[in-house]
């Protein structure tokens, strides 16, 4: 992974052979798609030979107005996936879907000026 230059082509693929999803890049991004294995749910390819499963992290919590505008990500059951981690024998990483907290100027305007008040 280190030291790859950018213009080095780097081969990619689904975890599951089944899926057969797979890619050519040149750069440092690591790309994504629906993965029918996981619900449909969008998950990393990984380097092509690279051992690794994916498992799903549901969010287990009400999802409120922090989503508004943000299409909620669920799989084929409905289920709300909050994230992804993909192992491997390296360890793993984290696809975080869960939305941001968003604020206006204005907000954060009124948060400062109710706190700074005393
Ligand atoms: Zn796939």
């Amino acid at each position: 992974m280190l030291g790859a230059s950018p213009e080095r082509p780097q081969i990619w693929a689904c975890t599951d052979e089944n899926c057969g999803a797979a890619a050519r890049t040149v750069d440092h991004k690591i790309p994504y798609h629906p993965c029918p294995a996981q619900g449909g749910v969008m998950v990393p390819l990984v380097r092509k030979g690279t051992k690794a499963t994916h498992r799903l992290i549901e969010r287990p919590d009400y999802v409120g107005a922090d989503a508004a505008g943000v299409q909620p990500v669920t799989d084929t059951h409905g289920r709300l996936i909050m994230s992804v981690e993909t192992h491997t024998d390296d360890g793993y990483s984290t696809t975080v879907f869960a939305p941001a907290a968003t604020a206006t100027n204005d907000d954060i305007h009124d948060a400062k000026g109710s706190a700074g008040g005393h």
